[in-house]
């Protein structure tokens, strides 16, 4: 054709615009012009176009970027890029990194002016109702990952700090060979972890490697938690009574060789103790997996990842992994309800500092995982509710969030176990930890991490309510991540809950809490800007001068922070900005996480 600019055979997921229409990878000739994105059938022995199927207009996209691999991807589907338009995504699959870059390049280049270029995207896949990167359930659901200034239109590329985490590949950054997928936090990855699969080597060292890097071996199944080998129906029967969950499952060989079953347990059919039932896993004569009849996969962590969101058929969805392995802290977004840890895996080395709810110890996790455990004096937390929320908040996943592990309790006191970082408290960094003097890029990346974190958690339709430099952490490359968001809901004691109490973070309030305690992301982005006026005066007390009362005056006539010495005017009406005495007229955090990366970009 005389007008394709580009012109490439893709694997193309197909896209289910219907709930019920079938997940399916076919091959297409995918034509680029000045207009659209067109795809046909070919035929791959004659190498000609046949029929057409389907195009996208360029004006309609809103975003083009990578997608990570899903786990167990095959070879074919490693290289995956993503085409966000009114009608969700198109997901494409390249035969190489080089020919993808190639075409997000083109359609990059093509879309820039676009109206309605998104500001964040998914960096993982949407699958069976729900996005694999922030397990959000809405299709529609905004973005998780902000992309790097303006949907990935850079002139210059983003100067992270020296030995900074890899963050998931996207075109505008340094690739290495092969892209790694998102850390799992510096410490312990979950054995089930999409990306980070625990591995030991010949030698019997153990550590965590990218799931990318490796292809597997036998079944594949053994590093699944809900895979249980070598276990006969009674053993299954007795390890799920004894678990005692409604919706406890396994998956176990069955009788008959290289088949599997599915064992799960229910309460729901009135025996009063529960029942299991076992579903043997079909096979339809293409080598696809089912359960329910309607709905075939091609891979058995594909069928059981449906089958625990969906019941379909069974008499329950299935609920909770139940295992006899050991398991690692369970890290956020795995939904497995697993948040328990055996206090005996703990090791305490030293301790870290002490809070609000008690003293603070760093340890290990079965002697070899860096942890951060907060030991909760008695009477300090309302426990039952702090444990329901610790649910939700084991699901808040980002590299700028403290992750939450998980947490012991049964026994008093109640440890809360999360990720450690190696630089403690922002504050204290601010005050005693940076080497030299700090330039003001350096200041501007700490507040674009903490942005960042935020984002995700305003996305998330959730409030930290006690945002402040106190409530960072630095981690060893120097990167800020936020930590105790929403606890403050959990204290007990009247000084640090009442508005009036001494501990109230006062310094940190707009005047809609201070007056009426209306808290909202509008209020943590009131706190944002304190937050960056106390990393731009290095850890200097907001209101030095002032006490309590006087400031909740004075904030209320419109008294603000003054602009500190190492903050520009640029930076200061970042920081102004969320001062604004209408909570409305206070930007996102989606938008300041976009401002404070343009103004890097400024200053790079
Ligand atoms: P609380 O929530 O009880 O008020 P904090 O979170 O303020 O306790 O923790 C007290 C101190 O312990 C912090 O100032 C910090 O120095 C240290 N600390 C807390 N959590 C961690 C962590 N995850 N990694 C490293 N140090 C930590």
């Amino acid at each position: 054709m005389s007008d394709s600019i580009l012109e490439e055979i893709f694997i193309k997921r197909s896209q289910q615009k219907k709930k019920t229409s079938p997940l399916n990878y076919k091959e297409r000739l995918f034509v680029l012009t000045q207009e659209k994105i067109a795809y046909y059938d070919f035929d791959s022995e004659k190498g000609k176009r046949k029929g057409f199927k389907g195009s996208v207009d360029l004006e309609k996209i809103k975003c083009v970027e990578t997608v990570q691999p899903e786990p167990n991807a095959p070879q074919e589907r490693m290289y995956a890029f993503q085409i966000i338009y009114d009608e969700g995504p198109l997901y494409i699959f390249a035969k190489n990194e080089d020919v993808r870059d190639q075409w997000i390049k083109k359609l990059k280049e093509m879309v820039r002016f676009n109206k309605d270029l998104m500001q964040k995207y998914h960096p993982c896949f949407w699958v069976d109702g729900v996005w694999l990167c922030c397990h959000q359930e809405v299709k529609q659901a905004m973005g998780c990952k902000v992309l790097d200034n303006k949907n990935g239109f850079t002139s210059k590329p983003s100067r992270r700090r020296g030995s900074r985490k890899p963050l998931p590949p996207t075109p505008t950054e340094e690739k290495p060979g092969r892209p790694l997928p998102p850390q799992p936090s510096e410490a312990p990855a979950p054995s089930s972890d999409m990306n980070w699969w625990k591995a030991r080597d010949k030698y019997g060292k153990e550590g965590y490697i990218p799931s990318n890097y490796v292809v597997e071996t036998e079944s594949g199944l053994e590093r699944f938690d809900w895979y249980s080998k070598n276990m006969n129906r009674s053993q299954a029967e007795k390890l799920l009574k004894t678990e005692n969950k409604d919706g406890g499952f396994l998956v176990r060989d069955s009788s008959k060789a290289g088949k599997y079953t599915v064992s799960l347990f229910t309460k729901s059919c009135g025996e009063t103790n529960g029942s299991c039932r076992h579903y043997n896993i079909c096979t339809t004569p293409q080598g696809q997996f089912y359960l329910a009849e309607k709905h075939h996969f091609s891979t058995i962590p594909e069928l059981i990842n449906y089958h625990q969101h969906n019941a379909a058929g069974m008499v329950s969805r299935l609920k909770y992994i139940v295992s006899n392995r050991a398991r690692p802290p369970s890290t956020a977004g795995l939904g497995y309800g697993v948040w328990e840890i055996d206090p005996h895996h703990l090791t305490f080395i030293k301790e870290l500092g002490s809070g609000q709810f008690g003293v603070v110890k760093y340890g290990k996790w079965q002697g070899q995982h860096d942890v951060a455990i907060k030991m909760i004096k008695e009477g300090s937390m309302s426990e039952d509710d702090f444990i329901e929320e610790a649910k939700i908040m084991m699901k808040l996943r980002h590299e700028n969030l403290v992750q939450l592990y998980g947490v012991c309790t049964t026994q008093r006191p109640i440890y809360i176990v999360t990720e450690f970082l190696s630089n403690g408290c922002l504050l204290t960094y601010l005050k005693e930890g940076l080497k030299q003097h700090p330039t003001t890029v350096q200041l501007l990346e700490m507040c674009k991490d903490v942005s960042e974190g935020m984002a995700y958690l305003e996305s998330m339709q959730y409030i930290h309510r006690d945002l402040a430099a106190r409530n960072c952490l630095v981690d060893g490359n120097g990167t800020v991540k936020v930590t105790d968001f929403g606890l403050s809901r959990y204290v007990l004691d009247d000084e640090y809950t009442s508005s009036a109490g001494s501990k109230f973070p006062v310094r940190w309030s707009p005047p809609e809490v201070l007056l009426y305690c209306k808290f909202s992301s509008k209020s943590d982005i009131w706190a944002y800007g304190v937050l960056m006026w106390e990393v731009y005066t290095l850890g200097r007390l907001p209101y030095e001068r002032l006490n309590n009362t006087e400031i909740v005056d004075q904030v209320s006539r419109g008294l603000r922070l003054y602009r500190p010495q190492l903050a520009n005017e640029k930076v200061y009406s970042i920081m102004s900005s969320c001062w604004h005495e209408k909570a409305d007229e206070r930007p996102t955090f989606q938008e300041l996480a976009l401002n404070v990366q343009d103004l890097l970009y400024e200053l790079q």
